[in-house]
């Protein structure tokens, strides 16, 4: 699998690929220790059941889709309508704009799914999903969030 996660020191998107329980790893960027722990079942089984970073057992499951790319391909396909409405073809605005909605709703579906943390929002691709993790629920990620509670 690939985990994702920002260094704490210096902000650095920092991925790896797990391969040895090591409890810390210098950052590419900073240099700087980050603590890494990857359990026995992210190293043996490719399935994550405790954080490395905050060893934490909360995760989430959610598509890897990249919302501003999703929110470009619909304004794309809407200013190609707009050539159609210029073009006194008024009716094409609507179909380009869908066609723009279709490509996203497929991008969707062929898109895999990752693992996130809730309290670190460490990322997790390519590894087995757990079957105890469910969608992004907000009441847990409340429970972790404690700076939204203040
Ligand atoms: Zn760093
Ligand atoms: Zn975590």
């Amino acid at each position: 699998m690939k985990i994702t996660f920002a260094c704490p020191e210096c902000q650095t998107q920092v991925v790896i690929e797990p391969t040895d329980p090591t409890g810390s790893l210098p950052c590419p960027a900073c240099e700087g220790e980050i603590a890494f722990a990857p359990s026995e079942s992210v190293l043996a089984q490719n399935m994550v059941d405790i954080c490395p970073r905050c060893e934490k057992p909360s995760f989430y499951i959610q598509k890897d889709f990249n919302q501003k790319l999703g929110l470009g391909i619909v304004i794309l396909f809407a200013l190609l309508g707009l050539i159609f409405v210029w073009m006194d073809r008024p009716t094409y605005f609507y179909l380009s704009l869908g066609a723009g909605l279709g490509i996203d709703f497929l991008l969707y579906l062929i898109l895999p799914e990752l693992t996130v943390c809730y309290a670190c929002k460490t990322a997790f691709r390519n590894a087995r999903l757990n079957p105890d993790h469910k969608p992004f629920d907000l009441h847990i990620a409340d429970h972790y969030d404690g700076r939204s509670q203040g």
